[in-house]
C-alpha cells in the first residue's frame, strides 16, 4: 500500500518537537511538504508560505496535519477539506464549537477523514486508568494543572488573544483525559477566570464540576507556578485513590505504580492512519465544550498585568 502523503501546515513548536518525528517514524506516512508564512521549514522538505500555495503548486498531499494556532484553523481546514484532503487537527480542534461542527459535516460530505486529536489521551497511564475506573464508584476528583507559562509558552502572543484559551490551552489537555477516563459525564457548576489586566485570556482558573452521579470534580489551573510543575489528576473511589501524574504518563493505583512508554504522538498517527484507511472520522468535542462552558458561565477577576 502506498504511504499517505502528508503535509504539515504550521511548522512551529509542536510540529517540530512531535509531529515531524512521529510522521517519520510511521511507515504509513510520507512527509511531502511543510507550510508556514515566516518559517524556513525543514532541510530537504519542500516548504511553502501558505496553504493556498501548496494547493496550487503542490506537491500533492492526501492528508494535512494542521498545527497552527486555533484562531486560523477553520479557514485552513475548510479549504483543505474542499479538496477532499484528510485532516489531523491539533488540539483544540477550533476556536469555536460551531466551526468544528461545520468541519465535521464538510468532511462527512466529501468523504474525508477528520481527526480532532487529543494527544494527552495517548499518554501511557490513560488507557489503564480508564479501564480501572470503569468498575469503580467515583467519590471525588481533583485536577491540578500548574505550570510556568514563561517556560512552556515563551513569546506565544496568540495564546493570550481571544480564541487562544490562555491557561486553558494546557488545561484542555487535563479535560481531554478526565472526559476519557471518568465513567460518567460531568458538567460545570461554577468557575472563576483570572485575567491579567493587559491580556484577553486567563492566566488562572478555578472550576467546580459535578458528575452525573453527584461526585464533585475540582480543577485548579495556574500559569504562575514556579518550582515543581503539576499535571496531576486524583480520583478518589470506593476502592482507593487513583493518581495520574506528569500529564497522564505515570499511573498510581492502590496496588502500585505503572510508568509506561511515551507514545502520545506515535499513538495519534497510528490512529490517524487507521481512520484514513477505514474511511472514518474521530471528532470528540467534549473537552472544548467544557472550556466553552467555563467562558460562558465563569466569573471574571482581573489581576496584575503579565509581561513575557
Ligand atoms: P507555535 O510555535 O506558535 O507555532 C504555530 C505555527 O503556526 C507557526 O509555525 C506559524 O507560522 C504557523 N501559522 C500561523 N498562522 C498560519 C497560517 N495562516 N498558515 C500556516 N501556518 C500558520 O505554536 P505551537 O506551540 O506549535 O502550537 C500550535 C498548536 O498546537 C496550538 O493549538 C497548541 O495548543 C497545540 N499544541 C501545542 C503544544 C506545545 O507544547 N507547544 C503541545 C500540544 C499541542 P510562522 O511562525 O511562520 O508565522
Amino acid at each position: 500500500m502506498d504511504p499517505i502523503r502528508i503535509a504539515i501546515v504550521g511548522i512551529g513548536k509542536i510540529a517540530r518537537d512531535q509531529h515531524v518525528p512521529a510522521i517519520r517514524g510511521n511507515g504509513a506516512f510520507s512527509l511531502v511538504a511543510t507550510v508556514s508564512p515566516l518559517d524556513a521549514g525543514l532541510e530537504g522538505v519542500p516548504h511553502l508560505a501558505s496553504l493556498d500555495a501548496l494547493l496550487a503548486e503542490g506537491p500533492a498531499a492526501d492528508a494535512i496535519a494542521l498545527c497552527t494556532p486555533p484562531q486560523v484553523r477553520y479557514e485552513l481546514a475548510s479549504r483543505a477539506l474542499a479538496r477532499g484532503i484528510h485532516l489531523f487537527l491539533e488540539k483544540p480542534p477550533g476556536a469555536t464549537l460551531a466551526e468544528v461542527a461545520a468541519l465535521e459535516a464538510q468532511a462527512d460530505k466529501v468523504g474525508a477523514s477528520l481527526f480532532a486529536a487529543w494527544h494527552s489521551r495517548f499518554a501511557a497511564g490513560v488507557a489503564p486508568a480508564r479501564a480501572w475506573l470503569a468498575e469503580r464508584r467515583i467519590e471525588k476528583v481533583s485536577i491540578i494543572w500548574r505550570e510556568d507559562v514563561r517556560v512552556w509558552h515563551p513569546g506565544q502572543a496568540w495564546i493570550w488573544e481571544p480564541g487562544g484559551l490562555g491557561v486553558f490551552d494546557p488545561g484542555i489537555n487535563a479535560l481531554s483525559i478526565a472526559t476519557h477516563i471518568l465513567p460518567r459525564p460531568f458538567f460545570l457548576r461554577q468557575a472563576t477566570l483570572v485575567l491579567p489586566k493587559n491580556r484577553a485570556a486567563p492566566i488562572a482558573a478555578d472550576i467546580a464540576f459535578r458528575d452525573a452521579g453527584g461526585a464533585d470534580i475540582h480543577m485548579d489551573l495556574d500559569w504562575r507556578q514556579n518550582g515543581p510543575q503539576s499535571w496531576d489528576i486524583l480520583v478518589e473511589t470506593d476502592a482507593g485513590t487513583l493518581k495520574l501524574s506528569q500529564g497522564g504518563a505515570v499511573l498510581q493505583l492502590p496496588s502500585g505504580t505503572e510508568q509506561g512508554e511515551d507514545i502520545e504522538y506515535a499513538g495519534l498517527y497510528g490512529h490517524f492512519a487507521t481512520l484514513i484507511r477505514g474511511g472514518r472520522s474521530d471528532v470528540d468535542t467534549a473537552p472544548l465544550r467544557l472550556v466553552a462552558d467555563a467562558f460562558l458561565r465563569g466569573r471574571r477577576e482581573i489581576t496584575d498585568a503579565f509581561h513575557d
